[in-house]
């Protein structure tokens, strides 16, 4: 299998493309620690991949606190001796306003997940990386990342900093072995979507040039391939994962 004696961590793996992306890793041999603040999700993608013969382990964490980040990166240490996978995905759709009429507060829960979140977790990620030899790191961006749609500036914020961090982190580590990429998904069937676009994938649908809206898995597929080495010389990459929607865009 081609992730075979490996370990990762998928955070938000309690729901939606992070759970997918868990299967995806332990079925080609990887062992993961899954982090989210929902429990339920977590425990119960650990004990299907446990009892599908898998390497699996829960830790409640929000990506949002430094400390319960630096714990998540010592449960994957203790639990199975090294860390060389991330794929720091824990994401929330914020809330859907003019941006004058943004209410601070929520704006700020929403960097403090997305951008604090997935900033915070390379910082802890990566000196655990160089500690076992080099790494890759995949970050939850989204299409929203590299092109903007009105009434979601908080959401766009964010995953526009995730493009802009995972570049700077690929090229501050591109010598020491560990690779950072970001996928970009377009609209993909979780809770994520179904609570933004009220409870009706086809108001999502219809914007996508392939005509679906796509599956959780299909991201995961993206997300295996990019922390292996089958994706060795790419790094600083933002892949769109979208049924066409970004290149409508130019
Ligand atoms: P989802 O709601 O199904 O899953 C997100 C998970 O993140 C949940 O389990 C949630 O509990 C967890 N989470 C939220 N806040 C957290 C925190 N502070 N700490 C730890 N975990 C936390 O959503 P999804 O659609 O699977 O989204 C996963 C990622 O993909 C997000 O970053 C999202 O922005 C991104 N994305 C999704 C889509 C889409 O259409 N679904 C498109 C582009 C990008």
């Amino acid at each position: 299998m081609m992730l075979d004696g490996r370990v990762a961590i998928v955070t938000g793996g309690g729901s939606g493309i992070g759970q997918a992306t868990v299967r995806a890793l332990a079925a080609e041999g990887a062992a993961v620690v899954v982090a989210d603040i929902d429990e339920h999700g977590g425990e119960s993608v650990v004990a299907e991949v446990s009892e599908a013969g898998g390497r699996a382990a829960f830790l409640r964490t929000d990506v949002a606190e430094a400390d319960q980040v630096e714990a998540l990166i010592d449960k994957a240490l203790g639990d199975f001796g090294r860390l060389d996978l991330a794929y720091n995905n824990a994401g929330i759709e914020g809330p859907q306003a003019l941006l004058a009429e943004q209410d601070m507060e929520a704006v700020q829960h929403v960097f403090s997940v997305m951008i604090e979140g997935v900033y915070l977790c390379m910082q802890a990620e990566i000196p655990a990386m160089l500690e076992s030899g080099g790494g890759s790191i995949v970050n939850a961006g989204s299409m929203w990342g590299l092109a903007a749609y009105p009434l979601w500036s908080p959401y766009m914020t964010a995953k526009h900093a995730v493009s802009g961090m995972t570049r700077a982190a690929a090229l501050d580590y591109a010598k020491d072995g560990i690779r950072v990429n970001a996928v970009a998904p377009g609209p993909i069937l979780t809770p994520l979507l179904l609570r933004g676009w009220d409870n009706d994938p086809a108001n999502a649908s219809g914007r996508v040039p392939m005509g679906r809206i796509g599956r959780p898995e299909e991201v995961a597929d993206a997300v295996v391939w990019l922390l292996s080495d089958k994706a060795s010389f790419i790094t600083g990459h933002v892949l769109p994962v979208d049924g066409g929607m970004l290149a409508e865009k130019g």
